[in-house]
């Protein structure tokens, strides 16, 4: 293993997708299961906190830290029938590259599936443009091995509640607080399709089992380091077609439900502005046939066998009356997408002096019905604060992505980001929504997290001491109860 404590790497490292930089004191490189054991009785012994990364790129401020950096070069993996293992560096892309001649899949593709690792999703529980019929991250892991805060390996795998009752002690106070404390967890349940913040609790017991790898999917390196993740595997579809449509702000609900009645597989909403403001309407125009401020981009995909119905019922439904276009071959159906993605990349390159797009309310999530509402909070709350900002995401699950135009370096900027959080946060909770869908809280958002579990915020807090005694993992990420050494 490399231990690192000065010079380009640790510059590198003191980085992430995020805004702020955070200068570690060293960095660990392991390349095994013992390495990443010797690593954290080596930051213990020198009094450093431990931030397990993979490529960094996390927006929320939450693969950064002052103590040591911890990553695994470690890209196997091993196919199974129905499911892979895993290790935590491999890389979205790579995966899908493997599984791609044995006709399955694992359908969450992040925008950032090209460099982003397999420890990563799993630790933020990350989802992609297919999460509105396929699900997020936490959907596909099946086991864990993970290394504890004090250097135990431990697997960790679905357990009857008996077995759980009877298992390790750490195992077993895990279990009994999500146990008692279930008709909090179920009631403060953001009432969404996809939820990255605070600990996933409320999918820990189902089945009578204890379901324990989920309690570890979403924690952001808080509650242990991942060694390995075993993920399902489903068939690819055999088939795909694409339909783009235009709507204003007042039918975006009525446009969006009618689509998602057909169990759409990307149900993705692009602000046309965005392409104006930057003078690139050019790549968007052949898409757009009307002067409504959104567009909508829909795929349906499925087996052989369903193609034929998939598009009678369409066509018999209320969609025909929407007039889209239709894409059916591959090539431009990618190019299609290519146009949404470029959403992304437009929200990187616009700057004005020293004001860039920050995170903040850049992941909020509402129930989907409630997409229009979204919508509307998010000019309101931005437009009276007088910010420039862009707005995309996925209508499917009424997640969207808006970032103001502020500079992180200005104190009344920054004043003015809190309180657009703040504000923004307390009308997504009325919603039944959450502050993240998909990027977690880290820093930025973890002194919000009570706001949005008043009671079971208390249950997290225990989980994270229980796991984690002297608060060395990821310290100041999601569960602020400790500030960073
Ligand atoms: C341009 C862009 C587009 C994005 N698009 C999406 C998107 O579509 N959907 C989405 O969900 N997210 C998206 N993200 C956010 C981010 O890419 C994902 O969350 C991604 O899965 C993070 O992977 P990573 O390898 O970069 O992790 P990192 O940023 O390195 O780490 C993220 C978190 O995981 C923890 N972690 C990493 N490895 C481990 C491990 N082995 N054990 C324990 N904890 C670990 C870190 O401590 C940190 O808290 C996007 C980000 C960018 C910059």
């Amino acid at each position: 293993m490399k231990k690192v404590t000065s010079g380009a790497d640790l510059v590198e490292l003191s980085r992430d997708a995020g805004t702020v930089s955070l200068a570690p004191r060293a960095a660990y490189f392991a390349e095994s299961e013992e390495d990443v054991v010797s690593a954290m009785r080596d930051a213990s012994a020198e009094g450093l906190a431990v931030t397990a990364r993979g490529a960094g790129t996390g927006i929320p401020t939450q693969s950064v830290g002052r103590g040591a950096i911890l990553i695994q070069n470690r890209k196997a993996m091993e196919l199974g029938d129905d499911r892979v293992a895993c290790q935590p560096g491999v890389v979205k892309a790579e995966l899908n590259r493997v599984l791609l001649p044995t006709g399955r899949w694992m359908p969450v593709d992040t925008s950032s599936y090209a460099s982003c690792t397999i420890g990563g999703m799993v630790a933020n529980n990350s989802s992609g443009v297919r999460t509105v019929k396929y699900g997020s991250t936490i959907d596909y892991v099946r086991a864990l091995r993970m290394v504890r805060a004090d250097g135990v390996v431990r697997s960790v795998s679905q357990l009857p509640i008996g077995q759980a009752m009877s298992g390790d002690e750490t195992t077993r106070k895990a279990a009994s607080l999500i146990i008692e404390n279930q008709s909090d967890i179920q009631r403060e349940r953001p009432k969404v399709t996809k939820n990255s913040s605070g600990y996933r609790l409320e999918r820990v017991l189902h089945d009578e089992i204890i379901d324990l790898p989920k309690l570890f999917v979403g924690s952001e390196g808080t509650l242990g380091v991942v060694t390995e993740a075993t993920l399902a595997t489903l068939i690819r579809p055999r088939w795909k077609f694409l339909l783009v449509v235009e709507s204003s702000l007042e039918e975006l609900d009525k446009t969006t439900e009618a689509f998602r009645r057909h169990s759409p597989a990307a149900l993705e909403l692009v602000d046309k502005t965005v392409f104006r403001k930057v003078n690139r309407w050019g790549e968007i125009s052949k898409y757009s046939r009307s002067e409504s401020q959104y567009m909508i981009f829909c795929e349906f995909d499925g087996a052989d066998e369903d193609r034929s119905s998939k598009e009678e019922e369409i066509a018999a439904s209320d969609l025909a009356g929407l007039d889209p276009l239709v894409m059916q071959g591959l090539s431009e159906i990618q190019q299609a997408w290519e146009v949404r993605n470029e959403t992304l990349a437009i929200a990187q390159e616009i700057r004005r002096g020293t004001k860039v797009l920050v995170p903040g309310v850049e992941d909020l999530v509402v129930p989907p019905a409630r997409l229009g509402d979204l919508v509307r909070l998010l000019a309101e709350q931005l437009g009276k604060r007088g910010l420039e900002y862009i707005v995309y995401g996925h209508a499917g699950d009424a997640n969207l992505h808006a970032r103001p135009l502020l500079d992180p370096g200005d104190a009344k900027d920054m004043k003015m980001a809190d309180d657009l959080m703040a504000d923004c946060f307390e009308a997504v909770w009325r919603m039944g929504g959450s502050m993240s869908g998909e990027h977690g809280d880290g820093m930025l958002r973890a002194k919000y997290l009570e706001g949005q579990y008043p009671r079971t915020y208390w249950v997290m807090r225990e989980l994270k001491e229980l796991y984690d005694p002297k608060g060395i993992l990821n310290p100041g990420v999601k569960i602020a109860w400790r500030l960073p050494p």
